[in-house]
């Protein structure tokens, strides 16, 4: 556990648009920053970025927060494991007091799996530069294919013995936890007692690292040559590690991707060291298996242009094709280039330099469509059934480009190249674009109604994993509403003090009068604790409970800061809550805009709520006491309708005797909730 004073620091060292551009490139808009959302597919920037209020929010899917809230959904980190990102990146010394027994169980599974795989890739490391056998094979290995040092160390490589659990005897040695070994995947077996195996035996070691920097996985490639082991073998997807979210090399060259504005893609690991060897990181590769659209939107947020290599060869020519029809789908300008018969991008990369390379891309680049077109070209020649196949295929890769414009320059560009009729080819292209049009409505449709019960969004697929933090569009009950606004409160201005008495006092020694405190008056908090306790009425919302009831435990100390307590709460519901409330600037409640009139500006709204505090605190109490004794009328009136039903006069007229007295409680709170606004206004 990190204590207070730290998470202080931290929170207040932290600037958004510095951590957000981490991972988004940004745009300054006015005194905002704008970017392209990472949580949800986006395409036109809805992501905003506020240095002023330190907090982010998409338009769109609603996902934001502070510093620590961004980390933690963009890293999928735990609370604690975002405060030392931050902590990390600002260069500030983690206090961590000492873990009581519960939260040392409590302690997250994930954070251990990451720690193992920190272990490993330090084992591996060191295995490969000071293990007899981890020099004379893996280093060996890496020296004859002519990797720098450098090289070696940036990517963290390594090396496994062959022995069968030479890692996993060593992690068991030092304490790591044999269920917590066989989850991240780097050891197997276990099961009824057989004995537990190395995953990785006699293989290099590639770290596989999040656009962080954190390892997620590992890939191994067997250095003797057999026909029984698979040449590679990668982690299994595990609770910290999903495939299809991660490339490999892009924490390496995000940076060199903005800069540049283009990703080149290649397949293997060794592809991707090559080419930074060469001087070239905007580098990374798919390790082999097709790419997936959580993948490409990885890439999508530092740039739109991204250029696929290629071996020369005809295998590689057919894998050019799979998955470019994705790459199309997500909105990126897709270019190919093959390379040399008989190359792949690793070897090619090592005859050449950052400049002769750069050179020979450009002049060896093709768009995607005119690539695909001229390769079905010459395989179909003058065959008319193929050839009819060849412009369906073209067609479909054409109706995928979201961007209108573009798809008319290819369908142009095709038409010429294919010898076809320009109207024939846009007529085709539309007809396959209505049928997806209708194909996604339905589906859209389909999952609505599916979560319509949740009032949810559907969900966009990168955050399916994860439900929604809040429902914020449920239907509220007013009680609801009510406590909301009390919580809404607490968070903003619990510390407030109101009911304060001066009166004006000439004081010994001081010549004029001077106005005194004659009444200490309370904070809102203990106001609130007071008047609900004394009716005996509880929150029923839980987050808003919770609010409540820390608020009040928390409010002895009189430096507590309410607002900046609750936003940077380890409970992410209430964080995220907390920080709707405290960033709503223009949704007054409804009391206020009913007080202030309709005529008042946001600015002066925000002045007047704080100002006004004595005259709203009570009333928001007071309506939540009237909703109370409503719903208790409703209930009453519902019971002497069942009980007359019945003919049981006896309980219908103790129940009439009840209602008599609840209506005079609502008579009494009505007038109070009438003389409140009289007296203020
Ligand atoms: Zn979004």
């Amino acid at each position: 556990m990190i204590d207070r004073a730290t998470i202080d620091r931290i929170q207040d060292a932290a600037q958004i648009v510095d951590v957000v551009s981490d991972f988004v490139t940004l745009k300054k808009r006015g005194v905002n920053y704008l970017g392209l959302c990472p949580f949800h597919d986006d395409r036109t920037p809805s992501f905003s970025v506020s240095p002023t209020k330190n907090i982010c929010k998409c338009f769109a899917c609603g996902e934001g927060g502070n510093p620590t809230h961004f980390i933690m959904k963009h890293e999928q980190l735990t609370y604690y494991e975002a405060l030392k990102y931050l902590a990390k990146k600002y260069n500030i010394e983690v206090r961590e007091r000492e873990l009581t027994d519960e939260e040392k169980v409590l302690e997250s599974e994930r954070e251990s799996m990451f720690i193992i795989n920190d272990y490993a890739r330090n084992y591996f490391q060191k295995t490969l530069h000071t293990n007899p056998e981890g020099k004379s094979i893996g280093l060996s290995y890496f020296r004859e294919r002519g990797f720098r040092d450098d090289i070696i160390k940036k990517f963290e490589l390594g090396y496994a013995l062959e022995q069968r659990n030479a890692f996993s005897s060593e992690a068991l040695r030092l304490g790591y936890k044999q269920e917590l070994l066989i989850k991240t995947g780097l050891v197997a077996g276990g099961e009824n007692n057989s004995s537990l195996y190395d995953r990785f035996r006699g293989r290099v070691i590639f770290p596989v690292h999040t656009l962080s920097g954190k390892v997620v996985a590992f890939g191994g490639r067997i250095l003797k040559s057999s026909d029984r082991l698979a040449k590679y073998v990668n982690s299994p997807e595990s609770e910290i590690y999903s495939k299809s979210r991660e490339l490999y090399g892009l924490y390496y060259a995000k940076r060199a991707i903005v800069k540049e504005d283009r990703c080149f893609m290649v397949e293997g690991y060794t592809d991707v060291l090559s080419m930074h060897q060469a001087g070239i990181e905007n580098v990374v590769s798919s390790s082999g298996t097709a790419l997936t659209s959580g993948q490409i939107r990885l890439i999508r947020r530092f740039t739109h242009n991204m250029t696929v290599l290629y071996d020369g060869d005809d295998a590689g020519i057919s894998a050019a094709l799979r998955g470019i029809d994705l790459l199309l789908e997500e909105g990126l300008n897709v270019k190919v280039v093959l390379l040399p018969k008989g190359e792949d991008p690793d070897s090619f990369a090592r005859k050449q330099n950052a400049e002769s390379f750069n050179k020979f891309i450009e002049e060896n680049e093709v768009d995607f469509i005119r690539f695909k077109a001229q390769l079905l070209l010459n395989e179909t020649k003058d065959d008319p059934v193929k050839r009819a196949g060849l412009i369906s295929n073209i067609v479909e890769s054409i109706a995928l480009i979201p961007d209108g414009i573009k798809r008319s320059v290819y369908v142009k560009d095709s038409a010429k190249l294919l010898d076809i009729n320009e109207k024939l080819l846009i007529r085709e292209v539309n007809k396959i674009r209505l049928k997806k049009y209708d194909q996604s409505k339905r589906l859209v449709q389909r999952r609505t109604s599916k979560s319509s019960d949740r009032g949810t969004q559907p969900a966009p697929e990168t955050s399916s994993k994860k439900e929604p933090i809040i429902a914020v569009s449920r239907k509220k009950t007013r009680i609801e509403n009510i406590e909301r606004q009390i919580a809404r409160y607490i968070v903003r201005y619990g510390m407030t003090m109101i009911f304060q008495r001066y009166e004006t006092k000439k004081l010994k020694g001081e010549p004029n009068e001077v106005e005194v405190l004659v009444e200490e008056g309370s904070t809102v908090i203990e106001f609130i604790h007071f008047d609900l306790e004394r009716d005996n009425i509880k929150l029923t919302n839980k987050l808003y409970a919770q609010i409540f009831e820390e608020a009040y435990r928390e409010s002895v100390d009189k430096n507590f800061q309410p607002a900046r307590y609750f936003t940077s709460h380890a409970d992410e519901n209430i964080s995220k809550l907390a920080t709707e409330m405290v960033s709503d600037r223009y949704q007054l409640s409804k009391i206020h805009a009913k007080a202030l009139g309709e005529d008042h500006d946001d600015e002066n709204s925000i002045l007047l709520e704080e100002n006004s505090l004595e005259m709203s605190i009570p009333r928001i109490t007071t309506e939540l006491k009237n909703a109370y004794v409503m719903k208790q009328i409703s209930h009453v009136m519902k019971k002497i309708k069942e009980a007359d039903e019945k003919g049981d006069f006896e309980s219908t007229l103790r129940l009439l005797q009840e209602k008599k007295k609840l209506e005079a409680i609502k008579k009494l709170l009505a007038k109070m909730l009438g003389e409140q606004v009289i007296i203020r206004y």
